[in-house]
């Protein structure tokens, strides 16, 4: 049975050990991250030894590391996916929010299911395949139930030769029941911040509503793994708390859950806080966090658990984007509409309006991280070859991931510039591809080129 506390994390142990490695210690650094090149992870003593430190020449080995990390594990692979807001219905009270219940600037909405399929297929059309649906934690009068048929909906677009092949799920903690049948729905993943993990910010950002239950919501992935969904992404909202204490905090829950069920989490999120309508908070971060921090606690997760998957919104700067791409983060959102209905009002609204910075299209986002050197892949293959949860580490911590994921990518790439791209962005792509095929060794090489043969013959959602 579940716990329904979090006695695994323990504020004042937490704090003691940023306590105990607050003085920065060149030696033990260099130890730390020479212990990281070896892919094996990191303990919560060695993260707070690298939280500590100040001196740019060790802060340069350690992101050094973390680049060649990343190199190594990721290669230059990115996935991307699209937000999906059905609804922003909610009774909770999340000062940094504009679902909360309280804000009356905020017209209300929960997506229908016709309106659902539209919005997929409009996400469908720019060449996704990967969704992330979110919403409030108030749900129309069926309940839970209009989660799971919004599900449903999602999966039964097929428009042209794309549909989604993998839905993640980021809405409020959830019964053991409940999480059964969304595992029943064939969902990827379930993702779900803990905001902060300090309890006493907790207490004073979360107002009203269940979600005041700081324990209720730091449990909710040991009931996710009961009900059997073993693929799980955790996060803090970066901006509430201090970042040093959360980054560690961060990894006590991926800890946690390797203890109790023998895998850790899937992926981890960094969002950083933005502003919001209706939100003072917002705007105005109790805790910022500086650029440069930003681009530290990314290396240091990186480096901390070297096979879990980092996610950032594409909100970030264009030099953020750069710099943290290369120091660990694995996957993006690409196209950030954030209110339910978002992708149908864009459409309306780009007769006669430009796009905004951070409503990039997905061939917006694709031509800039291109330019960075990144193959944009749409990879689902692991979780639908079931290798998720124990399997999916069995086989990437070994190195024996990549011998999938190159040739996946490119795949997938190719089938995008195929069935999506403009001409410049298929010229641009094949010799994205061919540069990347020459990259690989030759086993690795000639799969990828079978898989790729195959797109141009016609066939689809082809993987190994
Ligand atoms: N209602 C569910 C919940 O709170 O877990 C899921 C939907 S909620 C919109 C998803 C996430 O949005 C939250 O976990 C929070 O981290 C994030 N969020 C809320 N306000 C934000 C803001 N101003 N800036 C960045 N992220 C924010
Ligand atoms: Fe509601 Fe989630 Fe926003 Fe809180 S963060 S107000 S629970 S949608």
């Amino acid at each position: 049975m579940a716990e329904m506390k979090a006695t695994w994390l323990d504020d004042a142990a937490l704090e003691a050990t940023l306590e105990r490695n607050a003085q920065e210690d060149a030696v033990k650094a260099r130890e730390v991250i020479a212990k990281a090149r070896l892919l094996g992870g990191l303990d919560l003593d060695d993260v707070a030894t690298l939280i500590a430190l100040r001196d740019p020449e060790l802060v340069e080995e350690m992101f050094q590391t973390a680049r060649d990390v990343k190199e190594e594990i990721y290669g230059n692979r990115l996935v991307l996916f699209a937000p999906l807001y059905i609804s922003n219905l909610c009774s909770n009270e999340c000062l940094y929010c504009a679902f909360r219940r309280s804000n009356t600037e905020l017209d209300r909405k929960a997506l229908d299911m016709d309106a659902i399929a539209d919005e997929t297929r409009l996400i469908v059309q720019q060449g996704h395949k990967r969704i992330l649906l979110v919403a409030g934690e108030s749900y129309p009068r069926e309940g839970f139930d209009y989660v799971l048929r919004a599900i449903d909906a999602v999966y039964s677009v097929h428009e042209g030769t794309g549909e989604i092949r993998r839905l993640n799920v980021n809405v409020a903690p959830l019964t053991v029941e409940q999480f059964r049948n969304l595992k029943a729905r064939d969902i990827g993943t379930y993702q779900l911040f803990q905001e902060t993990y300090h309890r006493g910010t907790y207490a004073k950002v979360h107002l009203a509503g269940p979600k005041k239950d700081f324990d209720w919501r730091a449990t909710a992935m040991d009931r996710a793994m009961e009900a059997g969904i073993d693929d799980v992404g955790i996060g803090p909202l970066f901006g509430l708390y201090d970042w040093r204490f959360e980054v560690l905090a961060t990894l006590r829950h991926a800890q946690h859950l390797e203890e109790a069920f023998g895998v850790g989490c899937h992926t981890i999120s960094v969002p950083r806080l933005e502003p919001a309508c209706g939100s003072d908070m917002a705007s105005n971060p109790p805790r910022p966090v500086s650029n440069a921090d930003f681009m530290r606690l990314v290396a240091i997760l990186r480096l901390a658990v070297p096979y879990t998957g980092i996610i950032m919104s594409t909100r970030e700067s264009a030099e953020m984007r750069t710099q943290t791409l290369a120091l660990g983060v694995s996957q993006i959102s690409a196209g950030s509409r954030t209110n339910p209905g978002g992708y149908a009002e864009n459409e309306r609204e780009e007769a006669a309006q430009f796009q905004l910075g951070d409503h990039r299209s997905l061939s917006e986002v694709i031509a800039d991280v291109g330019s960075m050197g990144y193959i944009p892949s749409f990879c689902t293959a692991c979780y639908r070859m079931g290798r998720t949860g124990h399997d999916f580490m069995d086989l990437a911590k070994p190195g024996l991931i990549k011998q999938k994921c190159g040739p996946n990518a490119l795949a997938t790439f190719k089938e995008y510039l195929l069935d999506y791209g403009t001409p410049e962005a298929r010229a641009v792509g094949e010799s994205v591809i061919a540069a990347d095929l020459g990259k690989l060794d030759e086993k690795t090489r000639r799969v990828a080129e079978r898989l790729i043969a195959r797109v141009d013959e016609g066939r689809r959602d082809v993987f190994v």
